[in-house]
């Protein structure tokens, strides 16, 4: 695989000495979203559908049944515990499971159900008297490929007779070998050398393509061209389907290049507001005096949960065995941990295991933080720049609106800039943030 392996998103940045966390990569991330997310992700948001032919019948189904599917699958299904499709697949089984087949683009957050819905898909289209390879999916990196292969073995589960392949580096096959496995899954360099060096699949005998994960692929300029190399090697009718959760314009124009005549499902994020939010600032002149707010704080209110979020890792070790210390139990989240130990550690806070989680920024995307109750930003959060991050700060303290919890979050200031960053950042929501006396927290309570 020549492709280049360095990850957009990741900068390096050298400030007052230290080494700022690095910005989580885009591929780790998804790979935590999918282990974290162990239910649907619920959203309130409608459906948006963009039929090819606006004027044929728009199709949904509300259940499995509706969709006639071979009782292997639907046994599946039922067994993975799903008991009606979620509200993309409402929309995207049908499309994707219609005669004659239909392209599709589909874009909706982590954890909407659209990994299950391709699998089904696959699974659906797959004739399992042909011995060889009908349905071609890639994903950006090994290891999200074998955690959407997971899916479809435990899908296939009672369809033993359709079987899978890992195109992924370390997997070798020998020139010319004839591929039984009607299902491959792989990354973009196998996947094309095993299409066109090796001869090992041949495309043209592709029924089903699936590209998943289109954002993180095009992180990757190698991959983009990869994916349009073997696309091109397709037959026309194939069955084009492709899988983003964002869409900025480069996935758009990517997406376009490689799924012809689609249908297009989109599914917004739900909106993050402060408006639930008591937000505080405490000023301090000191690491030091920010830790010691920091435990007055807690000695003076309950906290069910707390997420304390640092800079720079070292901080983060650093409050965390200073908490410690103190008696708390704290998790600790930081960027040097495996997307493993990172998706454990979330687990442990998420079933309450510890009450205080201190992380650097890398963390905070793939955490819920609807149950956390307070969120306490012992550095503010700051662009490559030092500008005042402003997403990334809704992001830690926002909710969705409709949970309406209540929640608290307190800023920790220790210099003029970091005043400068949260005049910032009260501009740019429009919201007073106030001081918070420490000596005197009646009224937080
Ligand atoms: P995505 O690919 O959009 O990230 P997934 O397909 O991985 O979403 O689904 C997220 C989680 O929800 C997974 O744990 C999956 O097993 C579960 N899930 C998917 N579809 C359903 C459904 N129809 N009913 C219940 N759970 C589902």
């Amino acid at each position: 695989d020549a492709a280049p392996r360095k990850a957009k998103g990741t900068t390096k940045q050298v400030e007052n000495g230290t080494k700022v966390e690095e910005k989580e990569d885009k591929a780790a991330q998804s790979l935590l979203n999918k282990m974290i997310h162990t239910s649907l992700v619920n959203t309130t948001n409608q459906v948006e559908v963009l039929q090819r032919d606006p004027k044929s019948p728009l199709y949904s189904v509300k259940t499995f049944e509706e969709l006639r599917l071979k009782d292997e699958l639907l046994r599946g299904v039922y067994d993975m515990g799903f008991n009606r499709p979620s509200k993309i697949q409402e929309n995207a089984l049908p499309m994707m499971l219609a005669e004659p087949p239909q392209n599709l683009i589909a874009q909706s957050q982590s954890g909407t159900g659209k990994t299950a819905a391709f699998a089904l898909a696959m699974l659906s289209h797959v004739d399992p008297a042909n011995k060889w390879t009908q349905c071609l999916c890639i994903a950006p990196t090994y290891e999200l490929a074998l955690q959407t292969g997971k899916v479809i073995e435990q899908m296939g589960k009672f369809y033993p007779e359709v079987k899978l392949a890992y195109a992924i580096r370390g997997n070798k096959l020998d020139r010319g070998t004839k591929l039984q496995e009607q299902i491959v899954i792989g990354t973009p360099g196998t996947v094309l050398d095993w299409c066109s060096k090796l001869k090992i699949i041949d495309p043209k005998k592709i029924s089903v393509f699936v590209l998943d994960e289109a954002d993180v692929m095009i992180a990757t300029q190698g991959h983009q061209d990869q994916s349009i190399r073997i696309q091109r090697m397709l037959p026309n009718e194939c069955q084009m389907l492709l899988f983003s959760a964002t869409f900025e314009d480069s996935v758009w124009k990517f997406a376009e290049r490689v799924v012809p005549d689609p249908n297009i499902i989109k599914l917004k994020r739900e909106e993050e507001t402060l408006d639930t939010i008591k937000q505080y600032y405490v000023l301090c002149n000191d690491k030091d005096e920010k830790f010691t707010a920091l435990c007055n704080i807690y000695g003076a209110i309950t906290i069910a949960q707390a997420m304390i979020f640092c800079h720079t890792r070292r901080t983060a070790g650093w409050l965390s065995a200073e908490l410690t210390k103190e008696g708390h139990v704290v998790a600790l989240l930081s960027g040097e941990m495996t997307v493993e130990q990172r998706a454990a550690i979330i687990e442990r806070f998420r079933e309450g295991k510890e009450k205080v989680l201190v992380t650097t920024n890398v963390c905070s995307r793939g955490i819920d933080v609807e149950q956390v109750s307070v969120v306490i930003n012992f550095d503010l959060p700051i662009d490559k720049d030092g500008n005042a991050d402003n997403e990334t700060y809704l992001h830690r303290i926002g909710r969705t609106g409709r949970f309406g919890k209540r929640g608290l979050a307190v800023n920790m200031i220790d210099s003029k800039h970091s005043m400068n960053i949260l005049n910032q950042i009260e501009e740019h929501f429009n919201k007073k943030i106030n001081k918070l006396d420490t000596d005197d927290l009646d009224e937080i309570e």
